[in-house]
C-alpha cells in the first residue's frame, strides 16, 4: 500500500451504526478514491470522506472488524472482508499504523511483547502491588481475617493445646518482651498456642498480629531461645506484612487494585477463603530471609544473653526429624517458611555484624 493512496474494492457487507446508535442496520460500504459510500436498510445512504475515515479495525482472528466514520457512526464488517483504507492525507504515523495493523507477522510480535510484558508485570509487578495493597489495608480489616481465618483453622488443622496454664503464661512472656521492638502500627501482637497433630512443628503469623504456635514445635525445642527466635521470625512476618503480601500476590491483580482504591472491605471475604489455607501459604525464600534476619535483631533488642542462631538449631533437628521425602505437609514448618541452604551463615553474619560475639 502506498501512502495516500486509496484501494477501490468491491462493495462489503457488514453492518452500519448510526452516530451514538446501537442500533445496527444491515449495509454495504464501498470505498471510491474520496469516499466510503455505505448503503443501508431503507435506501439510506451514508457518505463519509475517507479522510475522515478514523481507524480500520485490525484483522484478528474472527473479530469482526470495525470502521470509526465520520461523527462517530461505525462501519463493521465481517473478520475476512478485504477492506483496504490507505492512509489518505491522515499523517505519516496513522499511515505507519495501517501497515502495522495490517500486518500479521506485527501482531504475532506483539502478542509475544505483550505476554514479555505481563510476565515482567508479574514478576516484579505483582510484588510491588501486593506490597501497596498490604500497606494500605486498614488494621480493623486485617483483625477481621485474623478472627475469620482462626475460626475456619481451629475447625479444620487445630486442637486446643495441651499445654500446661504456666507453660502458656511463660511463654508469653517472653513473646510480650520481643513484641515491643517491633514496629506492627496499631495491630497488636498476640500470641496463641494450638496443637495440630496434622501440620506438625510450625508456627504462623496472621495479617493483623496473631501468632500462632503448635505444641508439637514447641515439644522440639531444647531452650527457650529456640523458641524466642521462631517467635521474633513470626513477629518479623507481621511486622513486614509478609503473610498479608503473599495472600494479595496469591488473590490476584484484580483484588489488589481494589483494596489500593479502598474497596478492602468487600475483598475480606475473598481474601479470607485465601487466608484459609494457612498451611498452604508458603513465604516467598525473600522473606524467608527477611524474617530471619530481623528475628536476630529483636533477639538482640530483646536483651543481652539471648542467643539469636539458636532457632536456626531448632530448625536443623526439624530438618533431621524429616523423614526423607517427606511430604510439603509432612515438613512442618518448611512448608509454609522455605529455608535456603546458606540460611545459618546468613544470619550468623547479620548477627556478627550487629555487634553478637557468641
Ligand atoms: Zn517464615
Amino acid at each position: 500500500m502506498t501512502e495516500g493512496v486509496v484501494e477501490e474494492g468491491e462493495p462489503v457487507s457488514g453492518r452500519y451504526f448510526e452516530p451514538g446508535s446501537a442500533r445496527a442496520f444491515p449495509a454495504t460500504m464501498t470505498i471510491s478514491k474520496d469516499f466510503a459510500t455505505i448503503r443501508f436498510e431503507r435506501d439510506g445512504v451514508a457518505k463519509c470522506s475517507v479522510r475522515e475515515i478514523r481507524g480500520v479495525g485490525a484483522r484478528l482472528g474472527s473479530v469482526p472488524r470495525r470502521i470509526e466514520l465520520e461523527g462517530g457512526a461505525l462501519f463493521e464488517a465481517p473478520a475476512d472482508a478485504e477492506i483496504t483504507v490507505g492512509p489518505g492525507r491522515a499523517s505519516p504515523m496513522l499511515a505507519r499504523v495501517f501497515r502495522l495493523e495490517s500486518s500479521w507477522r506485527t501482531v504475532a510480535i506483539l502478542v509475544v511483547a505483550t505476554s514479555v510484558l505481563v510476565a515482567v508485570i508479574f514478576r516484579y509487578g505483582m510484588p510491588v502491588m501486593a506490597n501497596v495493597a498490604a500497606r494500605v489495608t486498614p488494621a480493623p480489616i486485617s483483625a477481621i481475617m485474623d478472627a475469620g481465618t482462626l475460626e475456619t483453622v481451629d475447625r479444620t488443622l487445630f486442637s486446643a493445646t495441651e499445654l500446661s496454664a504456666a507453660e502458656q503464661r511463660d511463654l508469653t512472656e517472653r513473646f510480650t518482651t520481643l513484641a515491643p521492638h517491633a514496629d506492627t502500627g496499631s495491630r497488636d501482637l498476640v500470641l496463641l498456642f494450638r496443637s495440630s497433630p496434622l501440620i506438625g512443628a510450625n508456627a504462623f503469623a496472621l495479617p493483623g498480629g496473631t501468632v500462632i504456635m503448635t505444641d508439637e514445635l514447641i515439644a522440639v525445642a531444647r531452650d527457650d531461645d529456640e523458641i524466642d527466635g521462631v517467635l521474633a521470625h513470626e513477629i518479623a512476618h507481621v511486622e513486614a506484612r509478609h503473610t498479608l503480601q503473599t495472600i494479595y500476590r496469591a488473590a490476584g491483580l484484580a483484588i489488589m487494585v481494589g483494596v489500593i482504591a479502598g474497596d478492602s472491605g468487600q475483598m475480606v471475604d475473598t481474601l479470607l477463603s485465601q487466608a484459609a489455607a494457612l498451611q498452604q501459604l508458603s513465604y516467598s525464600r525473600a522473606f524467608e530471609i527477611e524474617a530471619d534476619l530481623r528475628s536476630v535483631e529483636l533477639m538482640l533488642a530483646a536483651g543481652e544473653g539471648r542467643n539469636p542462631l539458636a532457632f536456626i538449631d531448632l530448625l536443623d533437628r526439624l530438618v533431621e526429624e524429616m523423614a526423607p521425602g517427606a511430604s510439603e505437609q509432612e515438613e512442618g514448618f518448611f512448608s509454609t517458611h522455605p529455608g535456603n541452604p546458606n540460611r545459618r551463615e546468613t544470619v550468623l553474619q547479620h548477627a556478627r555484624s550487629l555487634g553478637w560475639d557468641g
